[in-house]
């Protein structure tokens, strides 16, 4: 989706008007996880490895961080409906790796 951005977006917004928060969620992908918004270094605790990642643009409406983020800062639980007169039952979901 950020290549289509990048690559039609202007057109896109030349033939059709865009609410202001829509220009804001287009110009956030199409930034995302490029120079454009800097990078930063993250080093391995253990073996000292480095790795050099572009920043991201921390939108929601971004598919490659929004809805990862969302995705690992939401606690996924399912409530099953517990028979009468036993507690409620809470079932825990393990975290969303890419
Ligand atoms: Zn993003």
């Amino acid at each position: 989706m950020a290549d289509i951005f990048r690559l039609y977006g202007d057109e896109f917004r030349r033939q059709y008007s865009l609410s202001y928060q829509q220009q804001l969620v287009m110009r956030d992908i199409g930034q995302c996880r490029t120079a454009v918004l800097g990078g930063h270094v993250d080093e391995c605790d253990n073996c000292g490895g480095v790795r050099v990642s572009y920043n991201s643009c921390r939108n929601r409406h971004c598919p490659k961080c929004g809805s990862l983020a969302e995705a690992r800062s939401k606690k996924w639980q399912v409530y099953a409906q517990p028979p009468f007169g036993q507690p409620e039952q809470v079932l825990d979901y393990p975290d969303v790796r890419p």
